[in-house]
């Protein structure tokens, strides 16, 4: 369902959820908001066709102003920042084996696995406002998620934020696990959507460039019809020998607009984008850890291998993929390589284990 619903929908509900507010969907696309400090209820919609059946609804669009006021005040009130989801089951009965399945480890080693360890990891949720400023405005909502552990970005808090679990308080006692600094995730996060933003603007000039191309062709063909039209007036006062002064004159005026016109549309102003984070919220989510000590198995002596640390994920019931100790890119799969180092399959082309 969630899957489903438009990035403006989204937002709605995610705004109203995080102010507090509580939302009823009436029909598809039509909502019933009750806002934290008012006793009725107030009638929004996504979807301009379902105006005529509730004309009391506000419409909810990319760039009226009722959006941007939604925009502004979730900026402002700055709501809740950290909530906790965890109500998750933790003592899965086989999870040696799921780590097992899930990550691949050097051949001629074996592992061994230490206590399995709760530690809270700390999600950060980025709303960002992309604004493309070219012949008119537009305005879009991106969203992306960093893994504060292990600095990646993830989605599977997607269809998470509108989880009923969600709660402020804490329920337990785990550590927090180690986190990248805010700004290093907001970084990561920004960068994210940037990659969508700037194909869209290229996309957005393109378009608009377009537009521009067939006005001009619109425009020349009406300058061309109004010459043909006053050279055949002059060709006729000619034949009358009535005088031709106000005629030329005429002519010389529309000359200067036609020039004034084209140079206008010729002129090639770039699309701006600009991006505004608008909010963020702080997810924590209990994972267990787990100490996995590799030793070897084959002939020949290599030097002891240092412990890792694995992670499992209640949320999604997967193992995390390891941060290559080499390119920090993640894996599932650990090759050894000459010197006895742990990579990735990548940073260890030659396969030697
Ligand atoms: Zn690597």
């Amino acid at each position: 369902m969630v899957e489903s619903l438009e990035p403006l929908e989204q937002f709605l509900r995610e705004y109203v959820e995080l102010v507090g507010g509580l939302w009823d969907e009436i029909e598809p696309q039509v909502y019933d908001v009750l806002w934290p400090e008012s006793d009725l209820p107030q009638r929004f919609t996504v979807d301009p066709e379902a105006l005529s059946e509730h004309p009391s609804a506000q419409f909810v669009t990319f760039g009226l102003p009722l959006l941007d006021e939604m925009l502004q005040q979730a900026q402002k009130q700055s709501p809740t920042t950290l909530v906790y989801l965890d109500n998750l089951h933790l003592s899965p009965h086989n999870l040696l084996q799921q780590i097992q399945r899930d990550l691949t480890w050097p051949e001629e080693t074996q592992a061994r696995f230490g206590l399995a360890q709760p530690r809270y990891v700390n999600h950060s949720v980025f709303w960002f406002e992309v604004t493309y400023q070219g012949e008119d405005r537009t305005q879009a909502i991106h969203t992306s998620t960093v893994d504060r552990y292990y600095g990646r970005l993830v989605r599977y808090l997607e269809g998470v934020l509108d989880n009923p679990s969600l709660e402020i308080q804490r329920r337990w006692a785990h550590p927090d696990a180690t986190a990248i600094p805010l700004a290093e995730a907001y970084l990561l996060a920004r960068e994210r959507v940037l990659r969508n933003v700037i194909p869209e603007t290229n996309n957005q000039q393109v378009l608009w460039q377009a537009r521009q191309a067939q006005q001009l062709t619109r425009v020349k063909n009406y300058f061309k019809d109004m010459r043909a039209e006053l050279e055949e007036r002059i060709e006729r006062a000619r034949t009358r020998n009535e005088p031709l002064e106000e005629l030329q004159q005429r002519r010389e005026s529309i000359e200067r607009e036609a020039a004034l016109r084209t140079e206008e549309l010729q002129r090639v102003t770039p699309v701006q984008s600009s991006i505004r984070l608008l909010n963020v919220l702080h997810v924590k989510i209990p994972r267990l850890f787990v100490e996995v000590k590799l030793t070897h198995t084959g002939k020949g002596t290599l030097p002891e291998l240092a412990p890792l640390v694995v992670s499992w994920q209640p949320l999604v019931e997967k193992t995390d993929a390891l941060n290559c100790l080499n390119c920090h890119q993640p894996t599932y799969v650990l090759t050894l390589n000459r010197r006895g180092g742990l990579t990735c399959p990548a940073c260890n082309p030659t396969g030697k284990s």
